[in-house]
């Protein structure tokens, strides 16, 4: 059993994920505005996920925070991401180091990798939580607390935008 910290992570990977992808995003969806059902490409993403990994279909999700798309376990545990480009591989490659902080600040589980899979080029990614990166990571949980606090972020036009579920609540 490990001690209890005074102050418990409360942030969603998915938070994570959008923090690097859009602001605007970030706050809608922490605001609990969540229209991603309706986005064609979140809809691909799940359908190429359900396909190519079938046999693993074992969606772990930890305290409502971290959704891991699968897990294998070895010598190390792999903590698994399927996505479908590496259009936000920043995005992504932060998302699962924060699983990785995660696993270790509130669960004690340091003896485990990332692994960003992309099924549609064959390519795979493995992700390790360096001492290095803890700083930082800690620093964007700050900065995502002060953005969902704060007022809606002004939406800036990325490419992205087309195919965003909040396509109308920023531009029409
Ligand atoms: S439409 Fe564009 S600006 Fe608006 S939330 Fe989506 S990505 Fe961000």
């Amino acid at each position: 059993m490990l001690p209890k910290t005074e102050k418990h992570l409360h942030i969603m990977g998915t938070q994570i994920s959008y923090y690097f992808v859009c602001k605007t995003k970030l706050w809608f969806f922490s605001h609990h505005i969540k229209m991603e059902q309706e986005s064609e490409l979140v809809s691909l993403g799940k359908q190429l996920h359900k396909e190519t990994y079938e046999r693993d279909k074992r969606d772990k999700t930890i305290d409502n925070l971290i959704s891991i798309d699968f897990i294998r376990k070895g010598d190390v545990l792999e903590i698994h991401e399927v996505k479908k480009s590496k259009k936000m591989e920043d995005a992504h490659e932060f998302q699962l180091l924060y699983y990785l902080y995660y696993l270790k600040k509130e669960k004690g589980i340091e003896n485990a990798v990332g692994v960003i899979d992309y099924p549609k080029i064959k390519k795979k990614k493995i992700i390790k939580l360096e001492p290095s990166m803890e700083l930082e990571i800690e620093e964007v949980v700050k900065s995502i607390t002060s953005i969902v606090e704060g007022e809606l972020p002004k939406p800036v036009k990325i490419p992205i935008c087309r195919k965003c579920a909040y396509y109308e609540l920023c531009w029409v």
